[in-house]
C-alpha cells in the first residue's frame, strides 16, 4: 500500500482523478503501477515530507487504487472509501500505515443525491456562461458525475480553509456532507460573480476616466486655440488654472485654491458667488509662495543708500546697519523687530523704504492708525458677505514677494474694542515662533511670514501694549535741529519739490536766509513734514510765475517769503520780556516736538482756595498739589499767606490740553518766587518731576525740550541729574548754545536762582 500524504486538497471517496507525474514525484510516489493500493493521509499543516511526524495527520484518510498510468507517467486514480487510520509510523521520512474502512451513514437516497447533483451542475453551467472561459468549462462540467467529484475538482478554488476541507471528509452522514459541499460550491459561485461584477464596474469607471481625460484634453486643446485667436477673452478659469500651477503654492494652499476654482467652474459667470470666488483666486494667486534666497548685501553700499535719501539720523542708521550685518551672519531674512519712535515727519517711514532699497527687497507700508477690529489684521472669514483679507496679507499681495520690508505705521494708534484686540493679533504676526504659520481668516491656509522684515513706527511708545512693546527694539528719532532742518531742506526737500514740479535749478534760487526763515518762522515741528509742504508751496508759486513768463529766474529771499507762502509767520513763544515774581519758564514735550511754556501764579485776598486754569490734566494737577505742600513745608513763615489768600495757577495757551509730571520743578519754583517776591530771570528754563521729599526725578523727551529752549532763546536750563545720559542724544549745536545745569534737589534750583 502506497501512502500519499496530501495537504489542502479535498479527497473524497468514489471519485476518479488524475495525478500528473510531477505531482506524484513531489509526493515521493515514484514507483506506482496499475492496481496498486493507495492510502491518502491528510496533513494538518503544510510541511515537507521529511519533517512530518505522526501528529501531523488527521485520523481519517481515504483509500483508493491506481487505475492506469499513461505513456507520460500521469496516474489515473479511483478513490474508494473513508478509512480510520489504525497504525501510523514514520521512520526516516518513510511513512507506513494501517487502516480500516469507516462506516458511512447513508441518510440520503440515490434519487435525492441525483437531484441535488443536477441542480448544482445546472447552476454551474449557467454560472460558467457569464465568463469567457464558459465554453471551455462546459464540457468539463458535463463530465462530472457526482457532487463529490465537483467538489474534488474545484477543491483548489473553493473558499475553504484546509481544516474546513477536512471537515467535509470527516462528516459521517450524507446529509451533513452534502450540505457542506453545497455551501462551498454555491459560495464559490457567488464570490466569483461579485468579483466579476466589481471588476466589470471597475472597468467601466476606468473607461469613464479615460474618456473624461481624453475629452478634457480635447477641450483644453480647443480652448487654447480659441485663446490664441482671442487672447483678450482668455477665460478666468483657465487663467487661474495656469496661475495656480505657476504660483509654487504649497500643498494645502493649492488644494484650497483648486476647491474654489472647481466651485467657480460649477457656478458659472452668472452666479452671484462668482465675484467672491474670483476675488479669492485673484488674491491667492497674487501672493508670492516662493521662498526667496538670502541675498548678500554689501554693507558699504547699504550705508550709501541710507545716506542718499536721509540726512543726519546717525544713530538710527548705525543701528540699521548693525541689524543688516546680523541678518547676514545668520543667513536670515528677518531679525529683531525695530520700532522707530518719534514725532511725525522725522523720517521713520521713509527710512523704512531706504532699508528695503539697501536690502534689494520690496517695500510695503501698512497703516495701523485707528485699527480697532481684530479682523483688520487677521481678515474676515469668507462666509461673510464682503469678506476681505487682513491688512497684513493684503500688503503681502500688494508687494508680491515673500520677503518684503514691511513698515507697520502707527502701532501706537491701535485701539481695542468689542470686536477683539488687534494688538494681540499683531503679536502673532510679529512673533517669530508663530509667524511662519500665520493664518489669515480670509486666506484660510497658513502663510509663512517669517521672511518679512518688520519695522514698526510710533509717535510715542507709551500707548503701545506692553507685550507688543517687549517684542520690539525701540529706536528714538529725536527730531531735527534747525541746522539739520536747513540741510534737509537744502539737500533733499527743495530739490525734490523742484523736480516734481519740473522746475530747473537755474530758474529758482532760494537763499539760505529764506530757508532759515521758513524753518524758524513758518514751521513749528520736530520733523520736517511742514517744511516739506512749505517747499512745495514755494515751488508751486514759482511755477505759476515761470509759466506766465513774468520772470525767467526767481530768487526767493526772506522779504518775499510772505508772498510766496501766502501765510503769516508763526509766532513762537519767545523768552519773557520782563521778569516778574511768580512767573517761571518750563519746557514741555508735544507730539510736534518741544515747546517752552510759562507757569503763572498769583495770590489774591481770599481764604486759602487754589484755582487752576489752562486745561491741565490729572497728573499736572497733582504736581500743583505737591508743589503747594512742598513750598508750605519749606517756608513755614509763609503759612499765613496761603491761609489768607486764594492761589491761582495758570498755564497759558489755555486751549491746548497739557499733562505730564515734568512741570513739577517749574511749579514749585514759580510758587517760591511768588511767596518770596523774588523774580526769576527769563533766561532760565527748567524741567523735572518733583517728589514730596524735594527730590528731582527724570523726565522724557529731553532732546526735543532742549531744542525748543534753544530755539526760544533761553540760555540756561535746569535738567534732572538722572537725565544727564540723555544728553548724548542732544545735538551739539543745541548743547553749545545752552548752559545745561543738572540738579538733584529742588533746593539746588532755588539756591542757584537766589530764592533761598
Ligand atoms: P514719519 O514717518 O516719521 O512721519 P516720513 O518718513 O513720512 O516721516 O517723512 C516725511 C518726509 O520728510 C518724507 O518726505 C521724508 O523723505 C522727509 N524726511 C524726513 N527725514 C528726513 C531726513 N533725515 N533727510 C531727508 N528727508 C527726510
Amino acid at each position: 500500500m502506497i501512502v500519499v500524504p496530501i495537504y489542502d486538497m479535498i479527497i473524497l471517496p468514489g471519485v476518479s482523478f488524475y495525478f500528473k507525474k510531477d505531482v506524484l514525484q513531489e509526493l515521493n510516489v515514484t514507483e506506482a503501477s496499475a492496481g496498486d493500493e493507495l492510502l491518502f493521509l491528510i496533513q494538518r499543516e503544510d510541511k515537507k515530507q521529511s519533517e512530518l511526524t505522526v501528529e501531523d495527520f488527521y485520523p481519517i484518510g481515504v483509500s483508493g487504487s491506481v487505475e492506469s498510468i499513461d505513456g507520460e507517467g500521469n496516474v489515473s486514480v479511483q478513490t474508494k472509501s473513508r478509512v480510520n487510520i489504525t497504525e501510523l509510523e514514520i521512520t526516516e521520512g518513510k511513512i507506513t500505515a494501517e487502516a480500516v474502512n469507516r462506516a458511512d451513514v447513508e441518510d440520503l437516497d440515490a434519487k435525492e443525491w441525483q437531484q441535488r447533483f443536477e441542480k448544482m451542475r445546472t447552476a454551474l453551467l449557467r454560472f460558467a456562461q457569464g465568463f469567457q472561459w464558459g465554453v471551455w468549462a462546459r464540457g468539463y462540467i458535463l463530465h462530472w458525475k457526482s457532487i463529490s467529484e465537483i467538489v474534488s475538482s474545484l477543491s483548489a478554488y473553493l473558499n475553504l480553509s484546509s481544516e474546513e476541507k477536512y471537515q467535509i471528509l470527516e462528516a459521517d452522514t450524507s446529509t451533513e456532507r452534502v450540505e457542506k459541499m453545497e455551501r462551498a460550491v454555491y459560495e464559490f459561485m457567488e464570490v466569483a460573480k461579485v468579483g466579476e461584477e466589481a471588476e466589470n464596474a471597475q472597468q467601466e469607471t476606468h473607461e469613464k476616466v479615460y474618456r473624461e481625460d481624453a475629452l478634457k484634453k480635447q477641450i483644453d486643446f480647443l480652448q487654447r486655440q480659441l485663446d490664441e485667436l482671442h487672447p483678450e477673452n482668455v477665460s478666468d478659469v483657465r487663467r487661474f488654472e495656469q496661475k495656480i500651477q505657476e504660483s509654487g503654492m504649497n500643498e494645502t494652499a493649492r488644494k484650497e485654491a483648486e476647491k474654489v476654482l472647481n466651485r467657480m467652474k460649477q457656478e458659472g459667470k452668472d452666479s452671484h458667488e462668482y465675484g467672491m470666488l474670483y476675488d479669492y483666486l485673484d488674491f491667492v494667486t497674487s501672493l508670492s509662495w516662493k521662498k526667496e534666497e538670502v541675498e548678500q548685501v554689501d554693507l558699504a553700499e547699504a550705508e550709501q543708500i541710507l545716506d542718499k535719501e536721509h540726512y543726519g539720523l546717525k544713530k538710527v542708521k548705525e543701528r540699521i546697519i548693525q541689524q543688516i550685518a546680523v541678518m547676514q551672519l545668520n543667513c536670515r531674512q528677518a531679525g529683531s523687530i525695530l520700532l522707530f519712535v518719534g514725532a511725525p515727519g522725522t523720517g521713520k517711514t521713509s527710512i523704512g523704504q531706504s532699508i528695503a532699497e539697501a536690502l534689494h527687497r520690496k517695500y510695503v507700508r501698512i497703516s495701523l492708525g485707528g485699527v480697532r477690529d481684530e479682523a483688520e489684521i487677521r481678515g474676515h472669514r469668507r462666509t461673510y458677505v464682503g469678506a476681505m483679507p487682513g491688512r497684513i496679507m493684503e500688503g503681502m499681495k500688494r508687494c508680491g514677494a515673500s520677503n518684503p520690508v514691511m513698515v507697520l505705521d502707527e502701532v501706537d494708534k491701535l485701539s481695542k474694542d468689542f470686536s477683539g484686540d488687534p494688538a494681540s493679533a499683531l503679536l502673532e504676526v510679529l512673533d517669530p515662533e508663530q509667524n511662519n504659520n500665520f493664518t489669515d481668516h480670509y486666506l484660510n491656509v497658513p502663510y509663512d511670514l517669517s521672511d518679512v522684515l518688520f519695522v514698526c513706527t510710533a509717535n510715542s511708545a507709551d500707548t503701545i501694549p506692553e507685550p507688543l512693546l517687549n517684542r520690539m527694539e525701540a529706536i528714538q528719532f529725536p527730531g531735527y535741529t534747525a541746522v539739520e532742518k536747513f540741510q534737509i531742506a537744502r539737500r533733499h526737500l527743495l530739490p525734490k519739490a523742484m523736480e516734481n514740479m519740473g522746475i530747473k535749478a537755474k530758474n529758482l534760487k532760494v537763499t539760505d536766509e529764506a530757508l532759515q526763515s521758513v524753518i524758524h518762522d513758518y514751521t513749528m515741528e520736530a520733523g520736517v513734514r511742514g517744511l516739506k509742504k512749505q517747499m512745495d508751496t514755494l515751488c508751486r508759486y514759482a511755477a505759476v510765475k515761470l509759466v506766465k513768463g513774468e520772470q525767467k529766474s526767481i530768487t526767493v529771499n526772506p522779504k518775499r517769503l510772505q508772498d510766496f507762502l501766502d501765510e503769516k509767520p508763526i509766532r513762537h513763544e519767545g523768552i519773557l520780556e520782563e521778569k516778574q515774581p511768580g512767573v517761571v519758564t518750563g519746557l514741555a514735550w508735544t507730539a510736534a516736538g518741544g515747546e517752552i511754556l510759562f507757569i503763572e501764579t498769583m495770590m489774591t485776598k481770599g481764604s486759602g482756595k487754589v484755582q487752576i486754569t489752562g486745561q491741565l490734566g490729572d497728573v499736572m494737577k497733582e504736581s500743583v498739589q505737591i508743589a503747594v505742600s512742598l513750598v508750605k513745608f519749606m517756608y513755614p513763615e509763609a503759612a499765613d499767606k496761603f491761609r489768607k489768600n486764594d492761589l491761582h495757577i495758570h498755564v497759558p495757551a489755555g486751549a491746548i490740553p497739557k499733562d505730564g509730571p515734568s512741570a513739577g520743578i517749574t511749579l514749585t519754583t514759580a510758587l517760591t518766587s511768588l511767596i518770596t517776591g523774588k523774580a526769576v530771570s527769563p533766561e532760565y528754563a527748567m524741567t523735572g518731576e518733583v517728589s514730596l521729599r524735594g527730590g528731582i526725578m527724570p523726565i522724557g523727551g529731553l532732546p526735543e525740550k532742549l531744542m525748543a529752549a534753544q530755539r526760544a532763546g533761553i540760555s540756561k536750563v535746569f535738567i534732572p541729574e538722572k537725565n544727564v545720559d540723555d544728553l548724548d542724544d542732544v545735538a551739539e549745536e543745541v548743547k553749545e548754545k545752552l548752559e545745561i545745569i543738572p540738579v538733584k534737589r529742588v533746593t539746588d534750583v532755588l539756591k542757584r536762582l537766589e530764592l533761598r
